[in-house]
């Protein structure tokens, strides 16, 4: 495993397990196989539904709390600095935690206009240890503009959508200048096309590795953080199976110039 090493000085696994989509009830054995396999770090949500389930799998593994590296964010509905306090709460409990390594704000929500009341209430529990590390998620260079104008913490993460078919180089630039790490979601374009594209599997022909291993190669590789995500024992064994082989510099030019406009999921600045 590769670690990196947030603003605050918190070390996280640069490859994680990620859980949407994933049924609560399905959520305990998934994450079970992840920690068998190697994982040490979980990317929740409330709003995935699944808190519980994958707090009973890390509850289960019997290791100690402080080699598992815990996610989670909170939705929009709950921005806002009284809401925001309890939705905390209310994750840690069926997390069943006393604290998580890391809180994100999942959306900023421009037009509800509560991102950054919402930010001074994860500053606080930031600095009561209850959360380890805070960051958002989603926010462009506008919010995250104003975020860093208006607040003092910088945040340690930022989760955005990045594949090779959104490769977000101005967004990860415009992060990493301000010592913000690049986290990245639907890291393998939610498998659809992307996994298929003849340059990914003929790169992965060449070093022996899947078309799925390359990507997550090539977001190791640029110093992403990443959470693919599967419930298919075999593809959660395949994805953490990325540390003993590197890209070329040509295999990297080669994915690069895959970047399209290929955004799968929201707008961030117009995401309500
Ligand atoms: P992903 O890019 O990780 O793709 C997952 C899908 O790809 C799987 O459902 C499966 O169909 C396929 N797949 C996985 N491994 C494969 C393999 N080895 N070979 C072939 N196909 C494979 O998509 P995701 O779940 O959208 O993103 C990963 C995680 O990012 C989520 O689980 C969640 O934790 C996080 N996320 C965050 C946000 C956000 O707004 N912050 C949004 C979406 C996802």
């Amino acid at each position: 495993m590769q670690y990196v090493t947030l603003n605050n000085g918190l070390t996280m696994p640069q490859l994680g397990f990620g859980v949407w989509q994933v049924p609560d009830d399905q959520a305990r054995s998934a994450v079970e196989i992840a920690i068998e396999v190697g994982y040490r770090s979980i990317d929740t949500a409330r709003i995935y539904a699944n808190e519980k389930g994958t707090g009973q799998a890390l509850a289960a593994s019997g290791l100690p709390r402080e080699e598992l590296f815990v996610t989670t964010k909170l939705w929009n509905d709950d921005q806002g600095t009284d809401k925001a306090l309890k939705a905390f709460d209310a994750s840690l409990d069926r997390l069943g935690l006393d604290y998580v390594d890391l809180y994100l704000i999942h959306w900023p929500v421009p037009a509800q206009d509560a991102y950054v009341d919402t930010w001074k209430v994860l500053e606080r529990i930031a600095a009561e240890g209850r959360a380890k590390a805070i960051g958002v998620s989603n926010f462009t260079e506008k919010t995250l503009g104003r975020l860093l104008a208006e607040t003092d913490l910088v945040p340690a993460i930022n989760q955005i959508e990045l594949h090779p078919y959104l490769s977000q180089e101005s967004m990860r630039g415009l992060n990493a200048s301000h010592g913000i790490l690049t986290e990245a979601w639907s890291p393998l374009g939610q498998g659809k096309g992307l996994l298929d594209d003849p340059v990914l599997v003929e790169i992965g022909e060449a070093h022996g590795k899947s078309a799925a291993q390359v990507v997550l190669r090539w977001h190791l590789q640029l110093g992403n953080v990443v959470i693919p995500k599967s419930v298919t024992p075999s593809r959660i064994a395949e994805n953490f199976d990325v540390f003993d082989f590197a890209l070329s510099d040509d295999d990297l030019n080669r994915i690069g110039s895959l970047d399209r406009d290929g955004r799968i999921g929201s707008d961030p600045d117009g995401f309500n």
